[in-house]
């Protein structure tokens, strides 16, 4: 049971690891595609599907940086990625004015263009910052022919708006960083009160501008100041940052020149700024972080180019920019410079959710968080798969283990006897039969009575010292065959060494003791020698011959060695059993009856119908055992009985006054359920009294089935027939038992009327015949053959007799004329 258990929680155990990893494993996969999914937007998609078959697009790229600024390889690599796989050619063109402002320079690269664009014309033109854009603006007709705009990386928010609303162009303001990143600022240094803002007179930086002044609303109680780099040389830029008052943040936006000309990278502007002030300094949009600034609102550049492109191709794909709504909606990622932050007294756990950390160490978790994640989900199920294999494996090993331990098991039930431990009647095949000469089959007597007297417990006992006597017999191998049979294989002759035999049965015959309980048993053996071409089998037959032939003549302690007269005897058996079924298919039985004649008056009570073979072949105790033992006894009886009935049907019709005719029952009918009803039947049938039937048992088989054969008794007596336990006194009578049957008569067997109806010898029979008496039942004396024993019987009281005294069984139409003289009295 609890084997079981264990087995069904290991199994739910199983299924739940299974489950998670499965849960981890998808969820996992779903992140990784939803991390892909992120880089390649939905738009890009559907422009993607309708753009597919066109032909060739070109596409102008115009950035007024270089390659040499950071964003802009950013950008173009996400133009690049954007459009792979589309018939996209895209051109690249930089203005490079933040390196070279000089007008000249500029008028160079504006005629150089014309001269370009005047052979080459463009379906789409892609621009890469405000600078940019406002060239196009200008050189729309001129230069551009109308082509449609797609911009990014554009700071002035109310220019992207109206050239949206415009028509002529749609794209990505890069709005959004500008509260996200004051408000971070605010929160990290909430005692700050001041934004000292850094911008310069570049198309970029007047976009800040115009974006610083959308937010200034959202921090009430702050000031804001504008240093303009464009108008200060930098001694004056450095003095005002040296002014940087303790209550500033340095607010960095995009400051590229000062007016001495110097052109400073984004980095390059942030390393001046620290090394004059020892604030704070926050960058707005990307780059800084490791070069002075402790923060920067980051900006994905490349998504942002793969999502230009993407509304490039819509364009291509027929839209107008009018119809793409900008694209605002960035939520704004951070990079910080861990070891500043750790100098203001922060550490990375403070740092807002979508933190990357830029350090001397730079803690490589925080760093591929977002990798990291699915990365270990699908680790975590794999571990998991393998945990639930193991446990599969361990349990496949353990199922394995108890499936060869079961079959051990099973062999053992299959071969074994489990009260004993000796082999059983299987078992005996398993062995080599050309080990043994000779064998015994030894049968316990009456161990049924022990059974019943003592209690199973105590039958178990017995068997089991019988085991382990046997088990102590030189060269031989004990089996227990069942019940209350054994066997005995010797490799050496009994027969010829006689002392052995002597010496197992006086093993055998010792006292058995259970408890305070002791037994003085008998066993019947049967011996047998094996002799040429005999297999174990034979060997076994043999000896159970001989150990039922000594029991037929001994009924206990029987002994006897097989010899061909026993086969004979089998030989005899099976011819009448043959006689039997013959007759029994030509219902070729007569039937016999003996009076039964109340002993007081002589009167002629009823009969005990006996049935005869037809011809008188055998005599009843030659063919009735046999038929007992071959079952066909149940045929028999009810052949008997219907005769019976018959007869009395036959006498009612001829206006006899009916006899009570008792029929006889042998212990192997009570297997016969139906057979009370059929006697009920056939005496209804006839119209017969059920009280003019009685039905005899004999004593013996009560006690071998005492369920069935108290269930018979009750229906028999409920029907209102009589019973009568028969052969009273040759088996172990017990008084007691029978005072709970509903039992009419005893009959006292012939044996016990010979042995104790003896003048002097009565008292046995006294006491017994009143203690009968007194239960309220009578008795029948069977046997009763002399005038001796008749007036004995009637001295002391028996009821009726059964007798050669007075006759024979004979023919009903003799029977029922009897009638008997008794002397009145006896002197
Ligand atoms: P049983 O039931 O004890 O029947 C009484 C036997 O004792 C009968 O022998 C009867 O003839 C015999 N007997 C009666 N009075 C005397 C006497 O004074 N002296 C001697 N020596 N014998 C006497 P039977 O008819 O040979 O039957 C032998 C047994 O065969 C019966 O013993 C009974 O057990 C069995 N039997 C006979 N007929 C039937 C039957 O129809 N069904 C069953 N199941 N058994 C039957
Ligand atoms: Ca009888
Ligand atoms: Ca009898």
């Amino acid at each position: 049971m609890r084997k079981k258990r264990t087995l069904k929680i290991s199994t739910i155990f199983q299924f739940l690891l299974g489950a998670a990893a499965v849960i981890f494993f998808v969820s996992g996969i779903m992140m990784l595609m939803d991390q892909y999914r992120q880089s390649r937007s939905r738009i890009q998609e559907i422009a993607s599907e309708s753009l597919r078959q066109e032909g060739e697009y070109r596409v102008l790229f115009l950035s007024s940086y270089s390659q040499s600024h950071f964003s802009v390889p950013l950008q173009w690599q996400g133009l690049k990625e954007g459009f792979d796989g589309q018939s996209v050619v895209l051109d690249t063109e930089y203005m490079d004015r933040k390196n070279h402002p000089e007008e000249e320079t500029f008028r160079l690269f504006t005629e150089q263009l014309t001269k370009k664009l005047s052979t080459v014309s463009y379906d789409v033109l892609v621009t890469g910052d405000d600078d940019a854009l406002s060239f196009a603006e200008e050189h729309r007709q001129d230069l551009f022919a109308d082509c449609p705009v797609v911009f990014l990386g554009i700071n002035n928010i109310r220019f992207a708006e109206q050239v949206h609303e415009e028509g002529w162009a749609t794209g990505i303001p890069e709005e959004s960083n500008f509260l996200d990143v004051f408000s971070t600022a605010a929160d990290f240094f909430p005692d700050a009160r001041h934004f000292v803002c850094i911008v310069d007179s570049s198309a970029t930086g007047q976009g800040d501008l115009t974006q610083l002044s959308g937010i200034i609303g959202d921090f009430p109680g702050y000031e804001f100041d504008v240093i303009n780099c464009s108008d200060l040389t930098q001694k004056q830029l450095i003095e005002k940052i040296e002014e940087v008052d303790a209550h500033s943040l340095i607010m960095e936006l995009d400051a590229f020149a000062d007016a001495d000309g110097n052109i400073y990278t984004i980095d390059g502007m942030c390393r001046l700024l620290s090394e004059h002030s020892d604030r704070p300094i926050f960058r707005v949009s990307t780059g800084g972080v490791g070069s002075g600034a402790v923060c920067s609102g980051f900006i994905d550049f490349e998504q942002y180019g793969r999502e230009a492109a993407a509304m490039a191709i819509a364009i291509l794909g027929g839209q107008s920019p009018a119809d793409i709504p900008l694209l605002y909606d960035h939520e704004t990622a951070y990079v910080f410079d861990l070891d500043r932050m750790k100098t203001y007294g922060f550490d990375e756990n403070d740092l807002p959710e979508n933190s990357t950390v830029v350090s001397g160490e730079v803690p490589f978790l925080r760093q591929h968080r977002a990798i990291l994640s699915p990365l270990l989900r699908i680790f975590l199920a794999a571990i998991l798969v393998i945990i639930v294999l193991a446990i599969g494996f361990v349990r496949a090993d353990a199922d394995s283990r108890k499936l060869a331990e079961d079959e051990r098991d099973l062999r053992h039930k299959v071969y074994y006897d489990g009260l004993t431990e000796l082999l059983n009647r299987n078992g005996l095949f398993e062995l080599d039969a050309s080990e043994f000469q000779s064998a015994c089959v030894i049968n316990v007597d009456d161990l049924k009575f022990v059974n019943e007297k003592y209690g199973y417990s105590c039958g178990d006992e017995v068997l089991k010292t019988i085991a382990r006597r046997l088990e102590s017999i030189h060269d031989s191998k004990a089996i227990r065959l069942g019940g209350d049979e054994f066997l005995l294989l010797s490799a050496r002759s009994f027969l010829k060494e006689p002392d052995r035999a002597r010496q197992l049965e006086e093993k055998l015959h010792r006292q058995y003791t259970y408890g305070t309980i002791v037994l003085d048993l008998t066993v019947s053996i049967g011996y047998a020698e094996k002799t040429e071409g005999m297999s174990t089998d034979d060997l076994l037959t043999a000896a159970e011959l001989a150990m039922y032939h000594g029991r037929t003549i001994h009924r206990r302690r029987g002994h006897s060695f097989y010899d061909e007269s026993i086969r004979e005897e089998l030989d005899r058996k099976t011819a009448i059993i043959n006689d039997l079924l013959e007759a029994v298919r030509e219902n070729a039985f007569t039937v016999l009856y003996q009076p039964q004649v109340v002993t007081e008056s002589g009167n002629v009570i009823g009969f005990e119908a006996l049935c005869r073979f037809p011809d008188n072949k055998y005599t009843p105790n030659l063919f009735i055992p046999v038929a007992e033992e071959s079952g066909l006894i149940m045929n028999i009886d009810r052949i008997v009985t219907q005769k019976a009935v018959q007869q009395l049907a036959e006498w009612k019709e001829a206006g006899k006054e009916l006899p009570v005719i008792s029929i006889n029952y042998s212990a192997k009918q009570l297997r016969d359920a139906e057979y009370a009803n059929f006697l009920k039947d056939l005496l209804d049938e006839n119209r017969i009294p059920h009280d003019r039937v009685k039905i005899e048992i004999t004593e013996s088989s009560v006690f071998a089935d005492k369920v069935r054969s108290e269930r018979f008794f009750g229906m028999i007596h409920d029907m209102g027939m009589q019973i009568a336990l028969d052969d009273f006194g040759t088996g172990y009578s017990s008084i007691t038992a029978m005072r709970a049957l509903p039992v009419d008569f005893i009959k006292f067997d012939k044996s016990l009327i010979d042995e104790y109806l003896v003048k002097g010898h009565l008292t046995f029979i006294t006491d017994l015949t009143a203690m009968v008496h007194d239960l309220g039942k009578k008795i029948v004396a069977e046997g009763v053959e002399t005038e001796e024993q008749y007036r004995l019987a009637r001295q002391i009281g028996i009821d009726q007799i059964q007798g050669y005294y007075f006759d024979r069984p004979m023919p009903a139409e003799k029977a029922i004329e009897v009638k008997y003289q008794v002397p009145l009295n006896f002197s």
